[in-house]
C-alpha cells in the first residue's frame, strides 16, 4: 500500500514517486528537474524521490508568500485564531495517520512519533492564544494631548529550515507562532523525511488558511542558500547540527536578516550518590534510547558521582536488555532504526573505536541483528569514558550512552560546564539544596531536576546555550512571538476639542 502522504500527492498532478513542494496552495514539482531518494529506514528500500528546489523555485515560493502577506497581515486576530483552532482539531483527528507517515520515513516507532506530534501541538494551542500576547502598551497624556503606544507587527515572509529528527514537531515550533503573528511562512524540511510537511500543509489548507501563507519548499543547500540571500525573506529559524546552524546564523545575519539557529547537543545527566537509583535508571534509559537517541535533548552521558556508577550499571543493563528493537510496523517495537545507512555506519564507528580508546563496552548494540537491510543498531552502554575520547567529544546522535565517573559534585559540574554544547542537562538527587545550586551554576539553556528531558512546555521558550544556539531569542513560546514580530512605537497628538481653536465643523459641548 502507498504511504498516506504519497496518496495525498497523487491527488494533484504529481506522480506517486515524487514528493514535491507546496506552493500557492497547491502541490508542485518545481522546475529544477532534480530530486533525491527517500528511503524507508526499516527496510533499506527506496520508497520515493523528493524534489530539490532550485533558485527559481525558491523565488517562486517567496513571490507567492509576498503576495499572500499583503492580505494576511490585515486579517483579524479572531480569523487567524479560528483557523489555528480548526488546524488543531484536524491534527488531533489525524495524528495516527501522521505518526504512521513519520515512522515510514524517519524510522521512529509510532509511539515516539505520536509523542512528537503531541509536543508539537502544544505550540499550536499556545499560538491560538497569541492575541493575548500581541497586545501593545499605552501611555496616556505624556504631554498635553499627546499619547504614546506600541504595536507588534509581523515581519513579512519568514522561513524555517528543519532537521530530520522531528519532521512534525519542529515545524510546529515555528509556523504556528509565525502565522498567528501575521507572517507568511516557508518551510524547508529535511530531505530525509519530507512528507510530514506536506501533510500539515494540507490540513492547514483544510482549516481555511489562504494560499501562500504556509508553503513547503523541498530542497538542500541550494534552496537554503537562496533563502539566506533572498531580500524578501525577513527572518530565518533554523534547527539542525551545529556547523550548519553557525553557517545559517552568520550568513543570514550578514544579509541583515533576523536569525535564530539552534544547533547540536551533548546532554549530561548528573547522578548523585543520594539519587533514587530506579528512577534514575528509568530516566536514563528512556532519555538515551528513545527515538534511537536521535533527539537533540537525548541524554548521551551519565555522570555518576562516587560509587553510584556501580549501583546504576545493573539497573541500566537490566532495562536495556528489555528494549525491543524493530520496525515501526511491529506493534511490540520500542526502538526503530537509524535514519540512513550512512548515519548508522557513523554511529557504529564510535563503538568500533571505543575499547581501543580505553573505554569498556558493557552492552554492545552491534549484537542486535534483524533480518533485512534496515538500519538497525541496538542500545549500547559504554563505561569508563573520559573527556579526551572521540565518543565523548562528538555528538553521536544514536543509541549510545556513555558512563563517566567523577568523585564529587564539583567535578561533575566542571565536566558539564567545560563541554562546548549547552542544550539540556539534568541532575538526579534527593537533596533540594544541591539541585538548587546546580540550576544556579550549570551552563545550559534547559535544566531538569529529576527530569531527564526538560523540553519546556509551550508557554516557555526552547533554546540551549553555547554551541547549541546562535542568536539571542529562543524558539517558540514568548520568545517566538518576539522573534516573529517587530515593535513600532506611535506618538500621537490630538487637540482637545474643548479647548482647541481648530474649527472641528461640529458643535462641541463645553
Ligand atoms: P542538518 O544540520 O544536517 O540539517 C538540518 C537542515 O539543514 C536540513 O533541512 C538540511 O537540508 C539543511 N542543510 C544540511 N546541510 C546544509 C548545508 N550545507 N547548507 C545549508 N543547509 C543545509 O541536521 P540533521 O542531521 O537533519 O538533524 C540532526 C541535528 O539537528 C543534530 O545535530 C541535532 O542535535 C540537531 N537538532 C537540534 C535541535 C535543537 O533544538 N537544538 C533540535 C533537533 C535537532
Amino acid at each position: 500500500m502507498l504511504p498516506l502522504s504519497y496518496r495525498a500527492c497523487a491527488e494533484s498532478d504529481l506522480t506517486v514517486q515524487t514528493i514535491g513542494h507546496y506552493l500557492d496552495g497547491a502541490l508542485s514539482l518545481g522546475t529544477s528537474g532534480l530530486s533525491a531518494p527517500v528511503f524507508n529506514p526499516a527496510t533499506g528500500a527506496q520508497q520515493a524521490e523528493v524534489a530539490l528546489g532550485s533558485i527559481a523555485d525558491v523565488d517562486a515560493v517567496v513571490a507567492s508568500a509576498v503576495t499572500a502577506f499583503e492580505s494576511w497581515r490585515g486579517s483579524s486576530l479572531s480569523t487567524r485564531a479560528s483557523i489555528m483552532f480548526k488546524f488543531r482539531e484536524l491534527m488531533d483527528a489525524s495524528r495516527n495517520e501522521l505518526a504512521e507517515l513519520v515512522s515510514l520515513e524517519h524510522g521512529k516507532v509510532p509511539s515516539d512519533a505520536l509523542g512528537e506530534i503531541a509536543r508539537g501541538m502544544e505550540n499550536v494551542e499556545f499560538a491560538c492564544g497569541i492575541p493575548a500576547l500581541l497586545k501593545g502598551e499605552y501611555s496616556e497624556q505624556v504631554a498635553g494631548g499627546v499619547d504614546v503606544y506600541s504595536l507588534r507587527q509581523p515581519l513579512g515572509v519568514v522561513a524555517g529550515i528543519t532537521p530530520f529528527n522531528f519532521p512534525a514537531m519542529v515545524p510546529m515550533w515555528m509556523f504556528a507562532n509565525a502565522i498567528m503573528c501575521g507572517n507568511c511562512f516557508i518551510l524547508k524540511p529535511s530531505e530525509k523525511d519530507p512528507s510530514a510537511a506536506l501533510f500539515m500543509a494540507k490540513l492547514l489548507s483544510e482549516a481555511g488558511l489562504p494560499p501562500g501563507v504556509f508553503n513547503v519548499l523541498q530542497g538542500d543547500k541550494v534552496a537554503v542558500d537562496r533563502l539566506l540571500e533572498h531580500p524578501q525573506v525577513k527572518a530565518l529559524s533554523f534547527v539542525g547540527s551545529t556547523p550548519i546552524a553557525r553557517y545559517v546564523y552568520e550568513t543570514g545575519s550578514a544579509q541583515g536578516k533576523r536569525v535564530q539557529a539552534l544547533g547540536g547537543a551533548k546532554n549530561h545527566m548528573l547522578v548523585l550518590a543520594d539519587a533514587d537509583i530506579n528512577a534514575a535508571a528509568d530516566a536514563a534509559v528512556s532519555a538515551a534510547y528513545g527515538s534511537a537517541g536521535e533527539r537533540c535533548m537525548a541524554i548521551s552521558v551519565v555522570v555518576a558521582v562516587g560509587a553510584v556508577a556501580d549501583e546504576l550499571i545493573p539497573a541500566l543493563t537490566e532495562r536495556i536488555a528489555k528494549i525491543v528493537v524493530g520496525p515501526g510496523t511491529d506493534p511490540k517495537a520500542e526502538m526503530g532504526p537509524l535514519v540512513t545507512r550512512q548515519h548508522c555506519d557513523k554511529v557504529t564507528s564510535y563503538l568500533d573505536g571505543a575499547e581501543q580508546a580505553g573505554a569498556t563496552i558493557l552492552v554492545d548494540g552491534r549484537d542486535v541483528s534483524l533480518p533485512g537491510d534496515g538500519y538497525f543498531l541496538g542500545a549500547s552502554l559504554i563505561d569508563n569514558v573520559t573527556p579526551e575520547m572521540q565518543l565523548y567529544q562528538d555528538e553521536i546522535f544514536g543509541p549510545v550512552l556513555a558512563l563517566m565517573r567523577v568523585d564529587t559534585y564539583e567535578e561533575g559540574l566542571a565536566l558539564i560546564n567545560s563541554n562546548p554544547y549547552g542544550n539540556g542537562t539534568a541532575i538526579f538527587t534527593r537533596d533540594g539544596g544541591v539541585a538548587r545550586r546546580f540550576q544556579f551554576e550549570v551552563e545550559a539553556g534547559m535544566v531538569g531536576i529529576n527530569v531527564p528531558i526538560p523540553v519546556p512546555v509551550a508557554a516557555y521558550s526552547f533554546g540551549g546555550w553555547k554551541s547549541s544556539l546562535f542568536g539571542d531569542l529562543h524558539m517558540y513560546g514568548p520568545d517566538g512571538v518576539k522573534f516573529y514580530t517587530r515593535n513600532k512605537v506611535v506618538t500621537s497628538r490630538w487637540p482637545d476639542p474643548a479647548t482647541s481653536s481648530v474649527n472641528l465643523g461640529f458643535p462641541v459641548l463645553k
